[in-house]
């Protein structure tokens, strides 16, 4: 169910709509549009009371709505939803590429400088890397916990790159996201419910991988699992699916980018990199990602992929980000988008240490 507001609508008339769904027994989502606040309803399994609803100031009309998510949908926003980092020219979901790169893991303080170093001086704004890693081997490199969160802090302050990092588990997913500017959760937790519950209680942004055999339909639900704990901030990412193909790691899903724009007014990125497996594959697939109107992209790059402790095979050297960054910024023009390159920081980010 959802409530439209008349766009005239008070800030009082809101929240007094909002109070309302409350002593219902529901939770009522404000979702703030341009032309108007819409405001979703979870928490009810059958039919909401419609006409007690209409009846209260400010409305405009209440819908049923039909399909199964409702916060991830256009129905309740129309606009996009842009995802700021505050203090930073930094988005994620606007006109302006978001461009998130780094190693797969990190893997000591001198590798994940070297590639942060490359990373900044290309001008991308945000910097990945994998601290806790989902490795299908027990016996893989498994990441270095939470020295290796500390390290991309310490990246954050150096360089004013906001950091983007996976959080595993329940147990570890706080202390991911009191260092992460944006909480990944990875293709394998597409559908870990209680994780996805958890990060809807986080303050950070949640970046969703889709699971590697998810529908999109699947995709939309694990993001409305977050949403319905109270984090709007959410962006798809598409990694590739399985299917029958064997000349790639995963068969990369573009057509899911136009699919999920119909659908939902959440960003969607693509990386190219998990979703080739293959270096020589990414900097073509990153051009056709930009193409088909994917609001950023993640890019996997080393200084030493030879050397790299998990998928070396797929990470750009940095000589050759610096030519994807060149030339999705001319496919952005193209598209009326625009890649910013280099971040700026208002203030020192000293606050963000623990
Ligand atoms: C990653 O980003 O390093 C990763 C493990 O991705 P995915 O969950 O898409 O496999
Ligand atoms: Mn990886």
């Amino acid at each position: 169910m959802l409530v439209v507001m008349k766009p005239q609508a008070t800030p009082e008339e809101i929240q007094a709509v909002c109070e309302q769904i409350q002593l219902l027994g529901f939770r009522a989502h404000p979702m703030p549009g341009a032309q108007r606040t819409a405001i979703g309803i979870t928490g009810n399994n059958g039919a909401v009371d419609q006409e007690n609803l209409e009846e209260l100031s400010g409305v405009a009309e209440v819908i049923r709505v039909s399909k199964p998510y409702k916060l991830v949908s256009r129905d309740v926003k129309q606009e996009d939803t842009v995802i700021a980092f505050a203090g930073t020219n930094a988005t994620i979901g606007g006109r302006d590429l978001a461009v998130i790169a780094g190693p797969c893991s990190i893997e000591s303080r001198e590798q994940a400088f070297a590639v942060a170093e490359q990373i900044a001086r290309t001008g991308a704004q945000f910097f990945r890397g994998g601290a806790y890693k989902p490795r299908t081997s027990p016996y893989a490199f498994q990441g270095m916990g939470e020295e290796g969160l500390k390290i991309m802090a310490e990246i954050r302050d150096v360089f004013g790159l906001r950091i983007v990092t996976e959080a595993l588990d329940n147990e570890s997913l706080d202390l991911v996201a009191d260092y992460a500017d944006v909480v990944q959760i990875g293709a394998r937790n597409m559908q870990n419910f209680s994780l996805l519950k958890r990060a809807g209680r986080a303050r950070k942004p949640v970046l969703l991988k889709r699971g590697m055999s998810a529908t999109l339909d699947e995709l939309l639900m694990a993001a409305e699992y977050v949403m319905s704990e109270g984090n709007y901030q959410v962006i798809l990412c598409e990694r590739g699916v399985r299917t029958f193909a064997d000349h790639t790691r995963n068969t990369l899903d573009l057509s899911i980018v136009p699919a999920v724009r119909r659908l939902s007014h959440l960003p969607i990125i693509v990386d190219p990199s998990h979703g080739t497996g293959k270096r020589n594959m990414v900097l073509p697939l990153a051009r056709a990602a930009a193409a088909v109107g994917a609001d950023g992209l993640m890019i996997e790059v080393h200084h030493q992929p030879d050397k790299a402790l998990s998928d070396g095979a797929q990470s750009l050297y940095p000589e050759q980000f610096v030519e994807l960054m060149d030339e999705i910024s001319l496919i952005a023009a193209a598209v009326h988008r625009s890649l910013p390159r280099g971040i700026t920081v208002a203030e020192p980010t000293t606050a963000w240490r623990r």
